[in-house]
């Protein structure tokens, strides 16, 4: 950065941070420093605050503010206002009810929405349930979900009450297809508030689906994993979805190379090498 566009750079980010406290206040954050001129824009009504903040979009975002800041995003609040107040997991589960926000909705047997240990340092994401998943509410319980368990269990060492398991979409497609856009738009807002909640320290996402679902982009898997990202302000480790390693066998290691890059991240010691899955 020149020193000629130092203040500059500085109005605009302070011009963003300020709108950008406006909107979280005005969605019910408490505890926020209050202006005269706050107060009577917080009055505003909600379509005239989006047009403002939509006017103001071509401003660059501040830098990413603490994980639990940036993660208080404005689709999060707007999608489902209240959503943001569920202050534990079992508050959020009851929050999304029984259901009906998508097409997916009539065609489950129960909604999928996730276990573990609520405060688990690691959390894996993958992309819908499949049949077994929807018959016993439970992710990763079919053939995909034992080589999920096993990597957790013989190649990390942890049990799966260790870590926290969900998936992007709580409800199964039906003949396992990708979920389409509107059911992720539906279903998102809740897995960030999990994210929010659970608070790991590394999410592991599996599988195409997951990792460009959280990164919002196109690029493969392949060029995506081994990589470190981020989601919502926590460090994020793509590899493939063990039902592609149930088909690509021979990628196994690749993934177990991901594996030991997130326990070294953790802190973990290096398991025995002959445990491996
Ligand atoms: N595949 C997924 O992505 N999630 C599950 O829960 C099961 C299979």
């Amino acid at each position: 950065m020149s020193g000629e566009s130092a203040p500059l750079d500085r109005a605009i980010i302070l011009a963003s941070l300020r709108d950008y406290v406006e909107q979280i206040r005005a969605e019910g954050l408490e505890g926020l420093p209050t202006s005269a001129a706050a107060q009577s824009r917080s009055r505003e009504s909600r379509a005239s605050r989006s047009a403002r903040i939509s006017a103001t979009a071509p401003l660059p975002i501040p830098a990413a503010p603490a994980p639990t800041s940036a993660d208080t995003s404005n689709a999060l609040f707007e999608k489902y206002p209240r959503l943001a107040k569920t202050s534990d997991l079992p508050a959020l589960r009851e929050f999304i009810g029984d259901c009906d926000r998508c097409k997916l909705a009539p065609l489950r047997t129960n909604l999928v929405f996730g276990v573990g240990d609520p405060n688990a340092q690691l959390m894996f994401i993958g992309e819908a349930p499949g049949a077994d998943e929807d018959a016993r509410g439970e992710p990763f319980v079919g053939r995909a979900g034992q080589l999920l368990t096993d990597i957790i269990e013989r190649g990390m060492g942890l049990s799966r009450a260790q870590v926290y398991i969900c998936n992007v979409i709580k409800c199964r497609p039906p003949e396992n297809r990708n979920p389409e856009p509107d059911e992720v738009a539906s279903c998102e807002p809740f897995l960030f508030r999990q994210i929010e909640l659970v608070q790991p320290q590394v999410i592991v996402a599996l599988g195409a689906f997951a990792v460009q679902a959280l990164l919002k982009v196109k690029t493969p898997i392949s060029k995506l994993r081994g990589n470190w990202h981020e989601v919502r302000g926590v460090r994020m480790m793509p590899t493939f979805h063990p039902a592609y390693l149930l088909r690509n066998p021979a990628d196994k290691r690749l993934v177990w190379s991901d594996i030991q890059l997130v326990m070294r991240e953790l802190g973990m010691a290096p398991p025995n090498q002959r445990s491996r899955p």
